[in-house]
Protein backbone atom coordinates (compact mmCIF):
# COMPACT_ATOMS: atom_id res chain seq x y z
CA UNK A 1 0.00 0.00 0.00
CA UNK A 2 1.40 3.40 -0.88
CA UNK A 3 -1.23 5.11 1.28
CA UNK A 4 -2.83 4.29 4.96
CA UNK A 5 -6.57 5.29 4.27
CA UNK A 6 -8.45 6.78 7.04
CA UNK A 7 -11.01 8.92 7.58
CA UNK A 8 -10.44 12.53 9.15
CA UNK A 9 -12.56 14.21 11.37
CA UNK A 10 -12.34 18.12 10.55
CA UNK A 11 -15.82 18.93 11.73
CA UNK A 12 -15.80 22.08 13.31
CA UNK A 13 -11.63 22.53 12.83
CA UNK A 14 -10.63 25.24 10.84
CA UNK A 15 -9.19 23.97 7.45
CA UNK A 16 -7.66 26.16 4.47
CA UNK A 17 -8.24 26.06 0.76
CA UNK A 18 -5.58 27.94 -1.39
CA UNK A 19 -7.06 29.27 -4.57
CA UNK A 20 -10.56 30.84 -5.39
CA UNK A 21 -11.17 29.45 -8.65
CA UNK A 22 -13.72 26.58 -9.95
CA UNK A 23 -11.30 23.86 -8.53
CA UNK A 24 -11.04 25.22 -5.36
CA UNK A 25 -14.68 25.80 -4.92
CA UNK A 26 -15.67 22.10 -4.94
CA UNK A 27 -12.98 21.43 -2.05
CA UNK A 28 -14.91 24.01 0.13
CA UNK A 29 -18.04 22.22 -1.28
CA UNK A 30 -16.06 18.75 0.26
CA UNK A 31 -15.00 20.57 3.48
CA UNK A 32 -18.25 21.83 4.59
CA UNK A 33 -19.97 18.59 3.84
CA UNK A 34 -17.61 17.07 6.64
CA UNK A 35 -18.52 20.25 8.49
CA UNK A 36 -15.18 21.87 8.67
CA UNK A 37 -14.51 25.71 9.01
CA UNK A 38 -13.06 26.81 5.71
CA UNK A 39 -10.89 30.00 5.12
CA UNK A 40 -10.16 30.66 1.52
CA UNK A 41 -7.26 32.12 0.79
CA UNK A 42 -7.27 34.16 -2.76
CA UNK A 43 -6.90 37.31 -4.16
CA UNK A 44 -9.91 36.82 -5.90
CA UNK A 45 -13.03 34.61 -5.52
CA UNK A 46 -15.12 32.61 -7.83
CA UNK A 47 -18.80 33.46 -7.39
CA UNK A 48 -19.64 30.34 -6.36
CA UNK A 49 -17.62 31.68 -3.14
CA UNK A 50 -18.46 34.91 -3.30
CA UNK A 51 -21.86 33.35 -2.66
CA UNK A 52 -20.54 31.46 0.45
CA UNK A 53 -18.90 34.07 1.80
CA UNK A 54 -21.72 36.67 1.54
CA UNK A 55 -24.08 33.39 3.15
CA UNK A 56 -21.27 33.67 6.01
CA UNK A 57 -20.32 30.03 5.79
CA UNK A 58 -16.85 30.92 4.52
CA UNK A 59 -14.10 33.02 5.68
CA UNK A 60 -11.50 34.59 3.04
CA UNK A 61 -8.05 35.81 3.46
CA UNK A 62 -7.73 38.22 0.49
CA UNK A 63 -4.60 37.74 -0.10
CA UNK A 64 -1.57 35.57 -1.92
CA UNK A 65 -0.44 32.72 0.19
CA UNK A 66 2.39 33.38 2.57
CA UNK A 67 3.09 30.61 5.49
CA UNK A 68 1.52 32.96 7.91
CA UNK A 69 -1.62 31.87 6.74
CA UNK A 70 -1.64 28.15 8.19
CA UNK A 71 -1.56 28.99 11.88
CA UNK A 72 -3.86 26.81 13.35
CA UNK A 73 -4.89 25.11 10.22
CA UNK A 74 -6.05 21.01 10.97
CA UNK A 75 -5.32 20.12 7.15
CA UNK A 76 -4.99 22.24 4.07
CA UNK A 77 -5.92 21.98 0.40
CA UNK A 78 -4.20 23.97 -2.48
CA UNK A 79 -5.69 24.55 -5.39
CA UNK A 80 -4.51 26.79 -7.57
CA UNK A 81 -3.16 27.24 -11.10
CA UNK A 82 0.19 28.51 -9.64
CA UNK A 83 3.00 25.76 -10.01
CA UNK A 84 4.74 28.00 -7.24
CA UNK A 85 2.24 29.07 -5.07
CA UNK A 86 1.11 25.10 -5.15
CA UNK A 87 4.98 23.79 -4.64
CA UNK A 88 5.28 26.96 -0.98
CA UNK A 89 1.71 25.53 0.10
CA UNK A 90 3.06 22.18 0.05
CA UNK A 91 6.78 23.05 1.74
CA UNK A 92 4.90 25.06 4.25
CA UNK A 93 2.49 22.33 5.47
CA UNK A 94 5.01 19.96 5.55
CA UNK A 95 7.42 21.93 7.69
CA UNK A 96 4.39 22.54 10.38
CA UNK A 97 3.24 18.89 10.02
CA UNK A 98 -0.05 20.03 8.34
CA UNK A 99 -1.60 17.27 6.12
CA UNK A 100 -1.42 18.78 2.42
CA UNK A 101 -2.82 17.91 -0.63
CA UNK A 102 -2.39 19.93 -3.97
CA UNK A 103 -4.36 19.52 -6.58
CA UNK A 104 -3.26 17.23 -9.37
CA UNK A 105 0.32 17.23 -7.83
CA UNK A 106 0.40 13.72 -5.93
CA UNK A 107 4.34 14.87 -5.38
CA UNK A 108 3.32 17.32 -3.71
CA UNK A 109 1.08 15.71 -1.06
CA UNK A 110 1.07 14.39 2.23
CA UNK A 111 -2.62 12.96 1.74
CA UNK A 112 -5.11 12.06 -1.08
CA UNK A 113 -8.24 13.29 -1.34
CA UNK A 114 -10.86 9.69 -2.68
CA UNK A 115 -13.14 9.18 -5.35
CA UNK A 116 -16.44 8.66 -3.11
CA UNK A 117 -19.13 7.58 -2.50
CA UNK A 118 -21.43 8.92 0.09
CA UNK A 119 -24.34 7.50 2.16
CA UNK A 120 -23.46 9.11 5.04
CA UNK A 121 -22.88 8.17 7.92
CA UNK A 122 -21.40 5.07 5.42
CA UNK A 123 -18.66 5.82 3.22
CA UNK A 124 -16.70 4.26 0.49
CA UNK A 125 -13.80 6.24 -0.75
CA UNK A 126 -11.93 4.49 -3.70
CA UNK A 127 -8.06 5.51 -4.04
CA UNK A 128 -5.66 4.66 -7.36
CA UNK A 129 -3.10 7.02 -4.47
CA UNK A 130 -3.13 9.50 -7.69
CA UNK A 131 -1.73 6.99 -10.15
CA UNK A 132 -5.34 7.06 -11.91
CA UNK A 133 -8.07 9.33 -10.93
CA UNK A 134 -9.85 8.42 -13.96
CA UNK A 135 -9.66 4.75 -13.29
CA UNK A 136 -10.98 5.68 -9.12
CA UNK A 137 -13.70 7.72 -10.40
CA UNK A 138 -15.06 4.73 -13.09
CA UNK A 139 -14.67 1.99 -9.92
CA UNK A 140 -16.70 4.72 -7.65
CA UNK A 141 -19.23 5.06 -10.70
CA UNK A 142 -19.77 1.57 -10.59
CA UNK A 143 -19.94 0.78 -7.04
CA UNK A 144 -22.69 3.98 -6.58
CA UNK A 145 -24.45 1.94 -9.08
CA UNK A 146 -24.28 -0.86 -6.39
CA UNK A 147 -25.56 0.58 -3.13
CA UNK A 148 -29.05 1.98 -3.07
CA UNK A 149 -29.02 5.43 -1.94
CA UNK A 150 -30.72 4.89 1.14
CA UNK A 151 -27.55 2.70 2.54
CA UNK A 152 -27.44 5.53 4.74
CA UNK A 153 -30.41 5.43 6.38
CA UNK A 154 -30.01 1.91 7.29
CA UNK A 155 -26.48 3.02 8.34
CA UNK A 156 -27.99 5.69 10.59
CA UNK A 157 -30.99 3.43 11.93
CA UNK A 158 -28.01 0.70 13.08
CA UNK A 159 -26.95 3.64 15.22
CA UNK A 160 -30.13 4.43 17.23
CA UNK A 161 -30.29 0.69 18.35
CA UNK A 162 -26.53 0.12 18.64
CA UNK A 163 -26.66 0.81 22.63
CA UNK A 164 -30.24 -1.04 22.86
CA UNK A 165 -28.91 -4.74 20.87
CA UNK A 166 -25.67 -4.29 22.90
CA UNK A 167 -27.45 -4.71 25.91
CA UNK A 168 -29.51 -7.31 24.37
CA UNK A 169 -26.25 -9.37 23.36
CA UNK A 170 -23.27 -9.20 25.28
CA UNK A 171 -21.88 -11.84 23.48
CA UNK A 172 -20.08 -10.29 20.44
CA UNK A 173 -20.95 -13.05 18.22
CA UNK A 174 -24.36 -13.40 18.57
CA UNK A 175 -24.39 -9.32 18.00
CA UNK A 176 -23.19 -9.96 14.38
CA UNK A 177 -25.63 -12.47 13.66
CA UNK A 178 -28.34 -10.77 15.04
CA UNK A 179 -27.58 -7.36 13.02
CA UNK A 180 -26.90 -9.91 9.63
CA UNK A 181 -30.18 -11.14 10.54
CA UNK A 182 -31.89 -7.40 10.85
CA UNK A 183 -29.63 -5.76 7.60
CA UNK A 184 -30.76 -8.55 4.99
CA UNK A 185 -34.46 -9.41 6.70
CA UNK A 186 -37.53 -7.63 6.75
CA UNK A 187 -36.59 -4.83 9.26
CA UNK A 188 -33.83 -3.79 6.67
CA UNK A 189 -36.17 -3.80 4.12
CA UNK A 190 -38.12 -1.48 5.72
CA UNK A 191 -35.62 0.59 6.00
CA UNK A 192 -34.75 0.87 2.46
CA UNK A 193 -37.79 1.57 1.55
CA UNK A 194 -38.47 4.78 3.21
CA UNK A 195 -40.74 2.70 6.29
CA UNK A 196 -38.79 3.52 8.95
CA UNK A 197 -41.06 4.10 12.08
CA UNK A 198 -42.34 0.80 10.96
CA UNK A 199 -38.93 -0.67 11.17
CA UNK A 200 -38.33 0.88 14.73
CA UNK A 201 -41.35 -0.93 16.07
CA UNK A 202 -40.72 -4.13 14.42
CA UNK A 203 -36.99 -3.29 16.33
CA UNK A 204 -38.34 -2.76 19.36
CA UNK A 205 -40.81 -5.69 19.28
CA UNK A 206 -37.85 -8.00 18.39
CA UNK A 207 -35.70 -6.62 21.05
CA UNK A 208 -38.34 -6.89 24.04
CA UNK A 209 -38.45 -10.68 23.05
CA UNK A 210 -42.27 -10.05 21.50
CA UNK A 211 -41.74 -10.33 17.47
CA UNK A 212 -40.20 -12.23 15.16
CA UNK A 213 -36.93 -10.86 13.18
CA UNK A 214 -37.51 -12.62 10.22
CA UNK A 215 -41.22 -12.85 9.38
CA UNK A 216 -41.99 -13.08 5.53
CA UNK A 217 -43.27 -10.25 3.47
CA UNK A 218 -44.14 -9.57 -0.14
CA UNK A 219 -42.49 -7.49 -2.78
CA UNK A 220 -44.88 -6.54 -5.55
CA UNK A 221 -42.19 -5.56 -8.00
CA UNK A 222 -42.70 -4.03 -11.75
CA UNK A 223 -40.43 -5.91 -14.30
CA UNK A 224 -40.57 -3.87 -16.97
CA UNK A 225 -41.63 -4.47 -20.57
CA UNK A 226 -39.17 -7.31 -21.54
CA UNK A 227 -35.37 -5.71 -21.57
CA UNK A 228 -33.93 -6.63 -18.21
CA UNK A 229 -31.96 -2.99 -18.60
CA UNK A 230 -35.00 -1.38 -18.19
CA UNK A 231 -35.12 -2.96 -14.14
CA UNK A 232 -34.84 -0.61 -11.20
CA UNK A 233 -32.31 -0.77 -9.11
CA UNK A 234 -34.58 -1.82 -5.99
CA UNK A 235 -36.22 -4.34 -8.60
CA UNK A 236 -33.06 -6.07 -9.35
CA UNK A 237 -31.52 -6.15 -5.35
CA UNK A 238 -35.44 -7.35 -4.47
CA UNK A 239 -35.52 -9.94 -7.02
CA UNK A 240 -31.81 -11.27 -5.88
CA UNK A 241 -32.34 -12.21 -2.06
CA UNK A 242 -35.81 -13.53 -2.48
CA UNK A 243 -37.04 -17.36 -1.37
CA UNK A 244 -39.87 -17.52 -3.64
CA UNK A 245 -41.11 -15.76 -7.15
CA UNK A 246 -44.54 -15.90 -7.86
CA UNK A 247 -44.39 -14.99 -11.57
CA UNK A 248 -46.46 -14.21 -14.81
CA UNK A 249 -46.51 -14.85 -18.00
CA UNK A 250 -45.81 -11.31 -19.13
CA UNK A 251 -42.64 -11.63 -17.26
CA UNK A 252 -39.54 -11.68 -19.83
CA UNK A 253 -37.20 -14.74 -20.02
CA UNK A 254 -34.41 -11.86 -19.81
CA UNK A 255 -35.69 -10.70 -16.79
CA UNK A 256 -36.67 -14.38 -15.08
CA UNK A 257 -32.69 -15.50 -15.69
CA UNK A 258 -31.83 -11.87 -12.48
CA UNK A 259 -34.49 -13.94 -10.24
CA UNK A 260 -32.03 -15.18 -7.44
CA UNK A 261 -31.35 -19.08 -8.61
CA UNK A 262 -32.17 -20.34 -5.30
CA UNK A 263 -35.55 -19.28 -5.27
CA UNK A 264 -38.57 -21.24 -5.48
CA UNK A 265 -40.26 -20.28 -8.99
CA UNK A 266 -44.37 -20.85 -9.21
CA UNK A 267 -46.10 -19.87 -12.29
CA UNK A 268 -49.36 -18.51 -12.08
CA UNK A 269 -49.18 -17.28 -15.82
CA UNK A 270 -52.20 -16.00 -17.82
CA UNK A 271 -53.23 -16.15 -21.24
CA UNK A 272 -56.31 -14.77 -22.77
CA UNK A 273 -59.41 -16.83 -20.82
CA UNK A 274 -57.02 -19.14 -19.75
CA UNK A 275 -56.56 -18.33 -16.08
CA UNK A 276 -53.92 -20.86 -14.62
CA UNK A 277 -54.64 -19.68 -10.97
CA UNK A 278 -57.62 -17.26 -10.01
CA UNK A 279 -56.68 -13.98 -9.05
CA UNK A 280 -58.64 -14.79 -5.71
CA UNK A 281 -56.20 -17.85 -5.55
CA UNK A 282 -53.13 -15.59 -6.19
CA UNK A 283 -54.29 -12.92 -3.64
CA UNK A 284 -54.13 -15.78 -0.98
CA UNK A 285 -50.99 -17.86 -2.51
CA UNK A 286 -49.24 -14.26 -1.22
CA UNK A 287 -50.23 -14.48 2.15
CA UNK A 288 -49.99 -18.43 2.72
CA UNK A 289 -46.25 -18.06 1.58
CA UNK A 290 -45.50 -14.90 3.50
CA UNK A 291 -46.99 -16.35 6.88
CA UNK A 292 -44.72 -19.39 6.32
CA UNK A 293 -42.21 -16.26 6.98
CA UNK A 294 -40.68 -16.37 3.29
CA UNK A 295 -39.77 -12.78 1.44
CA UNK A 296 -42.05 -13.28 -1.83
CA UNK A 297 -40.93 -11.43 -5.19
CA UNK A 298 -44.41 -11.16 -6.82
CA UNK A 299 -43.20 -10.52 -10.62
CA UNK A 300 -44.75 -8.43 -12.39
CA UNK A 301 -44.40 -7.28 -16.28
CA UNK A 302 -44.53 -3.59 -16.14
CA UNK A 303 -45.80 -1.67 -13.55
CA UNK A 304 -47.38 -3.22 -11.42
CA UNK A 305 -50.20 -0.53 -11.03
CA UNK A 306 -51.10 -0.14 -14.48
CA UNK A 307 -53.22 -2.99 -16.00
CA UNK A 308 -51.79 -5.36 -13.07
CA UNK A 309 -54.20 -5.63 -10.34
CA UNK A 310 -51.36 -4.99 -8.14
CA UNK A 311 -54.25 -3.05 -6.36
CA UNK A 312 -56.11 -6.22 -5.43
CA UNK A 313 -53.21 -8.48 -4.61
CA UNK A 314 -52.04 -5.69 -1.63
CA UNK A 315 -55.42 -5.24 -0.65
CA UNK A 316 -55.71 -8.72 0.62
CA UNK A 317 -51.97 -8.45 2.02
CA UNK A 318 -53.29 -5.52 3.81
CA UNK A 319 -56.37 -7.33 5.03
CA UNK A 320 -53.89 -10.27 6.51
CA UNK A 321 -51.59 -7.53 7.72
CA UNK A 322 -48.81 -9.53 5.67
CA UNK A 323 -45.81 -6.50 4.94
CA UNK A 324 -45.27 -5.33 1.59
CA UNK A 325 -43.69 -2.99 -0.46
CA UNK A 326 -44.40 -1.96 -4.38
CA UNK A 327 -41.53 -1.43 -6.87
CA UNK A 328 -42.80 0.49 -9.92
CA UNK A 329 -41.73 -0.72 -13.17
CA UNK A 330 -41.42 0.28 -16.60
CA UNK A 331 -45.03 -0.09 -18.11
CA UNK A 332 -45.23 -1.15 -21.44
CA UNK A 333 -46.51 2.06 -22.92
CA UNK A 334 -43.45 3.46 -22.07
CA UNK A 335 -40.63 1.21 -22.85
CA UNK A 336 -42.75 -0.74 -25.95
CA UNK A 337 -43.14 3.39 -27.85
CA UNK A 338 -39.51 4.24 -26.94
CA UNK A 339 -37.89 1.00 -28.51
CA UNK A 340 -40.92 1.55 -31.51
CA UNK A 341 -39.37 5.09 -32.04
CA UNK A 342 -42.74 6.45 -31.05
CA UNK A 343 -42.66 9.58 -28.78
CA UNK A 344 -45.85 9.29 -26.72
CA UNK A 345 -46.31 13.06 -26.90
CA UNK A 346 -44.75 15.36 -29.52
CA UNK A 347 -45.77 19.56 -29.53
CA UNK A 348 -46.91 19.38 -33.15
CA UNK A 349 -49.18 15.98 -32.85
CA UNK A 350 -50.04 14.69 -29.98
CA UNK A 351 -50.95 17.31 -26.14
CA UNK A 352 -52.01 14.34 -24.11
CA UNK A 353 -51.86 10.49 -23.62
CA UNK A 354 -54.44 8.27 -22.59
CA UNK A 355 -53.93 4.80 -21.83
CA UNK A 356 -56.80 1.99 -21.92
CA UNK A 357 -57.46 -1.75 -22.13
CA UNK A 358 -58.84 -3.35 -25.48
CA UNK A 359 -60.18 -6.44 -23.26
CA UNK A 360 -62.60 -6.37 -20.68
CA UNK A 361 -63.81 -8.77 -18.34
CA UNK A 362 -66.32 -10.15 -19.49
CA UNK A 363 -64.56 -10.39 -23.22
CA UNK A 364 -66.18 -7.25 -25.15
CA UNK A 365 -64.62 -4.50 -26.19
CA UNK A 366 -66.54 -1.53 -24.69
CA UNK A 367 -64.89 1.93 -24.68
CA UNK A 368 -65.71 5.48 -24.30
CA UNK A 369 -64.73 5.23 -27.89
CA UNK A 370 -65.51 9.20 -27.71
CA UNK A 371 -63.22 9.95 -25.47
CA UNK A 372 -60.74 7.96 -27.55
CA UNK A 373 -61.41 10.12 -30.86
CA UNK A 374 -60.54 13.64 -29.68
CA UNK A 375 -57.69 14.96 -31.79
CA UNK A 376 -54.16 15.59 -31.21
CA UNK A 377 -53.90 12.80 -28.53
CA UNK A 378 -52.23 9.50 -28.42
CA UNK A 379 -54.06 6.22 -27.59
CA UNK A 380 -52.35 3.23 -26.24
CA UNK A 381 -54.51 -0.12 -25.69
CA UNK A 382 -53.33 -2.92 -23.81
CA UNK A 383 -54.77 -6.26 -24.34
CA UNK A 384 -55.97 -5.07 -27.66
CA UNK A 385 -54.40 -7.96 -29.99
CA UNK A 386 -57.56 -9.66 -30.40
CA UNK A 387 -59.95 -7.12 -30.28
CA UNK A 388 -57.99 -4.67 -33.09
CA UNK A 389 -60.61 -5.06 -36.18
CA UNK A 390 -63.62 -3.83 -33.22
CA UNK A 391 -61.39 -1.07 -32.23
CA UNK A 392 -60.27 0.12 -35.85
CA UNK A 393 -64.07 -0.12 -36.60
CA UNK A 394 -65.60 1.85 -33.80
CA UNK A 395 -63.64 4.28 -33.59
CA UNK A 396 -64.04 5.13 -37.29
CA UNK A 397 -67.41 4.81 -36.70
CA UNK A 398 -66.56 7.56 -33.96
CA UNK A 399 -65.49 9.92 -36.36
CA UNK A 400 -62.04 9.31 -36.86
CA UNK A 401 -60.17 9.20 -40.19
CA UNK A 402 -59.72 6.24 -41.82
CA UNK A 403 -56.19 7.23 -42.14
CA UNK A 404 -55.12 7.97 -38.87
CA UNK A 405 -52.05 5.87 -38.72
CA UNK A 406 -51.93 2.99 -35.47
CA UNK A 407 -49.11 0.66 -34.44
CA UNK A 408 -49.29 -2.92 -33.04
CA UNK A 409 -46.01 -3.89 -31.14
CA UNK A 410 -45.43 -7.21 -30.28
CA UNK A 411 -43.04 -7.96 -27.14
CA UNK A 412 -41.86 -4.78 -27.10
CA UNK A 413 -37.87 -3.76 -25.85
CA UNK A 414 -37.42 -7.56 -26.56
CA UNK A 415 -35.10 -9.12 -29.16
CA UNK A 416 -38.68 -10.42 -30.12
CA UNK A 417 -39.90 -7.15 -30.84
CA UNK A 418 -41.80 -6.56 -34.33
CA UNK A 419 -44.14 -3.34 -35.28
CA UNK A 420 -46.47 -3.65 -37.69
CA UNK A 421 -47.80 -0.42 -38.74
CA UNK A 422 -50.64 1.25 -40.70
CA UNK A 423 -53.91 3.12 -40.78
CA UNK A 424 -57.35 2.43 -39.37
CA UNK A 425 -58.67 1.34 -42.87
CA UNK A 426 -55.51 -0.83 -43.02
CA UNK A 427 -53.50 -2.09 -40.14
CA UNK A 428 -56.48 -4.81 -39.64
CA UNK A 429 -55.73 -6.66 -42.65
CA UNK A 430 -52.19 -6.52 -41.98
CA UNK A 431 -52.05 -8.21 -38.62
CA UNK A 432 -54.31 -11.11 -40.21
CA UNK A 433 -51.33 -12.58 -42.24
CA UNK A 434 -48.37 -11.17 -39.69
CA UNK A 435 -48.85 -14.22 -36.79
CA UNK A 436 -48.06 -11.67 -34.07
CA UNK A 437 -47.68 -13.50 -30.83
CA UNK A 438 -48.69 -12.07 -27.07
CA UNK A 439 -48.21 -9.52 -26.26
CA UNK A 440 -48.80 -6.64 -28.12
CA UNK A 441 -49.52 -3.25 -27.55
CA UNK A 442 -51.58 -0.68 -29.89
CA UNK A 443 -50.95 3.13 -30.64
CA UNK A 444 -53.00 5.21 -32.22
CA UNK A 445 -52.44 8.53 -33.40
CA UNK A 446 -50.64 11.13 -35.54
CA UNK A 447 -46.94 10.27 -33.48
CA UNK A 448 -46.92 7.01 -35.22
CA UNK A 449 -45.97 8.69 -38.32
CA UNK A 450 -42.88 9.44 -36.33
CA UNK A 451 -41.17 6.08 -36.51
CA UNK A 452 -40.17 6.26 -40.07
CA UNK A 453 -37.78 9.07 -38.34
CA UNK A 454 -37.16 7.80 -35.12
CA UNK A 455 -36.79 4.04 -34.95
CA UNK A 456 -33.33 3.32 -33.60
CA UNK A 457 -33.88 0.12 -32.18
CA UNK A 458 -33.72 -3.76 -34.69
CA UNK A 459 -33.87 -6.84 -32.87
CA UNK A 460 -30.83 -9.38 -33.83
CA UNK A 461 -32.45 -11.20 -36.95
CA UNK A 462 -33.67 -14.76 -36.20
CA UNK A 463 -33.79 -14.07 -32.35
CA UNK A 464 -36.10 -16.12 -30.58
N1 LIG B 1 -48.71 -4.16 -16.01
C1 LIG B 1 -48.36 -4.22 -17.41
C2 LIG B 1 -49.56 -4.43 -18.30
C3 LIG B 1 -50.31 -5.69 -18.06
S1 LIG B 1 -51.62 -5.95 -19.20
C4 LIG B 1 -47.60 -2.95 -17.79
O1 LIG B 1 -47.54 -2.01 -17.02
O2 LIG B 1 -47.03 -2.94 -18.88
C5 LIG B 1 -50.85 -6.91 -20.45
C6 LIG B 1 -50.69 -6.10 -21.72
O3 LIG B 1 -49.56 -5.24 -21.62
C7 LIG B 1 -50.41 -6.91 -22.94
O4 LIG B 1 -51.59 -7.45 -23.46
C8 LIG B 1 -49.84 -5.88 -23.85
O5 LIG B 1 -50.85 -5.07 -24.40
C9 LIG B 1 -49.04 -5.02 -22.90
N2 LIG B 1 -47.61 -5.36 -22.89
C10 LIG B 1 -46.86 -5.64 -21.83
N3 LIG B 1 -45.58 -5.84 -22.17
C11 LIG B 1 -45.51 -5.67 -23.49
C12 LIG B 1 -44.48 -5.76 -24.46
N4 LIG B 1 -43.22 -6.05 -24.11
N5 LIG B 1 -44.77 -5.52 -25.75
C13 LIG B 1 -46.02 -5.22 -26.12
N6 LIG B 1 -47.05 -5.14 -25.27
C14 LIG B 1 -46.81 -5.36 -23.97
Amino acid sequence: METLPIFMKVRNRPCLVIGGGDVASRKVNLLQKAGARVTVVAPELHPVLEALLADGQIRHLATTFEPACLEGAAVVIAATDDEEVNRAVSLAAQARNIPVNVVDAPELCTFIVPSIVDRSPLLVAVSSGGAAPVLARMLRTRIETMIPASYGRLAAFAAEFREAVKRRFSNGQQRRIFWEDVFHGAIGEQVLSGQEPAARHAMAQVLAGSGELNHGEVYLVGGGPGDPDLLTFRALRLMQQVDVCVYDKLVSKEVMELVRRDAELIYVGKSRDQHTLPQEDINHLLVRLAKEGKRVLRLKGGDPFIFGRGGEEIETLMENNVPFQVVPGVTAANGVSSYAGIPLTHRDYAQSCLFTTGHLKDGTVNLDWAALVRPKQTVVIYMGLVGLPEICRQLIAHGAEQGLPIAIVQQGTTQRQRVVAGTLATLPGQVENAGLRAPCLIIVGEVVRLREKLAWFEPSPGAV
